[in-house]
């Protein structure tokens, strides 16, 4: 199998290949095959692609709104054209089931681009009246912004990022993750064919030397990052020695709060969804359920059934609703946190295994009787392993979910309304769901608090991490100086 793009970067709206750099190989976790390889970006072609970027950024600011939000409309209808065929790549890259891929990456991305295209001309400033005289304001571009995607939604991710820069004038360099390089680059060609102008939307592949190296350059004014939160840390400060703009989206330990008089159905199917969807590699997971004593069992047994149903295998065979985890390292990671779960006392319910020896697959697994100081309760896995924590009172579940460094996401199960956003408002959370879980449409702000991020991706939201304001002070009158 093979999925070898025409060369590693795209820069200026030509594949750039530079042989000198370290090798990165793409590998299709289902079988260990190596994919394509690259080459990670010299100092060269890094500088190739702020240069660009750069040199076209404030042609493209200088638009028509209409015009920006045409072009980003029409690749979204390109990636909807292909959706297909960039599904299977991202299978090949990140092991996730075409079943998934095939309706929630590209397709994601698409929604994404859609959206900032309508939402670009409808950006205004304010008129602000003082009397004799007055001000306004101008929501203007940022300028070069760097993209850093992690490597669990590929195209989506860098999707959410370059659609709001791009429609709010912005240029972007696109760091994708080393070990899922290939849709980004499927995409900077969709870009291209859908009339951007060069220069606008750069590909460069590297590791975090790359990443590090991009975020110093002065040409660049805002920083996007997808990641772990110690990544997080490294690029906040980086970003912060030259005061640029962040935006950071990264990891959780999200609680997610069933009680007793919740529709157990649905919360096991919130729960199933929120901790083995992409093989549990998703930073909003659920991966703390906390569920009323008085219905555990029934939740778990129900749990139980519905996971030894789930279809884990071949990721490109659409019956399949699980595959692999993305790396042999991510599944070591993820065997090594079932493991410590068991010598903790947790008790395993079902899965916590490898299945086969070819490929990274790793069975469903629930964890019961977790605790809140085992590092399963603590950590994020980032794989298919959820934690059932028992709990008695609304108040004692809202400090224990509360009681973590993250602060991405939450959800709660209630059939009692008034408790569902009484509970919401004293989680701290930067994404909540009231029955429903991990469902994250373009038109709703998303993003973390605490640990777990800085700033917000989609939504009305976004405007404010991708323009800044400046404001004009207009005098309408003689000057009054007291000299
Ligand atoms: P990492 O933090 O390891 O990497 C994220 C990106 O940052 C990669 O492209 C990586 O490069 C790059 N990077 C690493 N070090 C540096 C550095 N010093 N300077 C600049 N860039 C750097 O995350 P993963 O790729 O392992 O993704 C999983 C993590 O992402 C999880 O914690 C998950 O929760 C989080 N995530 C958050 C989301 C959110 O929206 N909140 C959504 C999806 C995931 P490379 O890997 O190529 O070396």
């Amino acid at each position: 199998m093979r999925a070898q793009p025409r060369a590693s970067h795209f820069i200026g709206g030509e594949w750039i290949e530079d042989t000198d750099g370290a090798v990165i190989e793409s590998v299709y976790p289902a079988t260990g095959e190596v994919i394509a390889r690259l080459h990670a970006a010299t100092p060269a072609v890094i500088d190739r692609a702020l240069a660009a970027a750069s040199a076209a950024q404030k042609d493209w600011a200088a638009r028509p709104p209409v015009e920006r939000g045409r072009i980003l409309r029409r690749a979204a209808e390109l990636i909807r054209a292909r959706n297909r065929a960039l599904s299977v790549l991202e299978t090949l890259d990140t092991g996730k089931p075409l079943q998934e891929t095939l309706v929630a990456d590209a397709a994601s991305g698409a929604n994404a681009l859609e959206y900032f295209a309508g939402f670009a001309p409808t950006v205004t400033g304010q008129t602000i009246p003082l009397g004799r005289d007055m001000a306004y304001t101008l929501r203007e571009s940022l300028g070069v912004c760097v993209g850093i995607g992690a490597w669990n939604y590929p195209i989506q991710i860098a999707c959410w990022k370059a659609a709001p820069a791009l429609a709010f004038g912005n240029a972007m360099v696109f760091k994708p993750s080393e070990v899922t390089p290939l849709s980004a680059l499927a995409l900077a060609e969709i870009f291209a064919e859908a009339g951007l102008p060069s220069g606008l939307f750069n590909v460069v592949q590297g590791d975090g030397a790359c990443g590090a190296a991009l975020i110093r350059d002065p040409r660049v004014a805002k920083v996007s990052l997808t990641g772990s939160v110690p990544t997080g840390r490294k690029v906040y400060a980086m970003a912060g020695e030259g005061i640029k703009a962040v935006t950071m989206e990264l990891g959780g330990k999200s609680p997610l709060i069933v009680f007793e008089d919740a529709d157990l159905d649905n919360a096991v199917g919130a729960a199933m969804l929120g901790n083995f969807y992409s093989s549990g590699q998703i930073c909003s997971n659920g991966t703390r359920v906390f569920v009323h004593r008085d219905v555990r069992e029934a939740f778990l047994e129900r749990l139980a059934v519905r996971t030894a149903r789930i279809v884990l295998g071949d990721p490109l065979d659409e019956a399949t609703q699980m595959g692999p985890l993305v790396s042999e390292a991510q599944m070591a990671r993820v065997l090594g946190y079932v493991a410590q779960g068991q010598a903790e006392g947790a008790r395993l319910v079902c899965g916590g295994t490898r299945r086969g020896e070819t490929g990274c697959f790793v069975t469903p697994t629930v964890f019961a009787d977790v605790r809140d100081d085992m590092v399963i309760a603590r950590e994020e896995i980032f794989g298919p392993v959820m934690a059932v924590l028992d709990f008695g009172t609304e108040d004692e579940v809202i400090a224990r979910a509360n009681a973590t460094e993250y602060g991405l996401a939450a959800g709660v199960f209630t059939g009692d309304l008034a408790r569902a956003h009484r509970v919401v408002a004293a989680l701290e959370a930067g994404t909540c769901w009231i029955n429903a879980y991990n469902l994250t449409p373009v038109e709703m702000p998303f993003g973390g608090v605490k640990a777990s991020g800085v700033g917000r991706e989609n939504g009305h939201a976004a405007l404010e991490h991708y323009t800044r304001v400046k404001s004009v002070y207009l005098g309408l009158g003689d000057v009054d100086a007291p000299f």
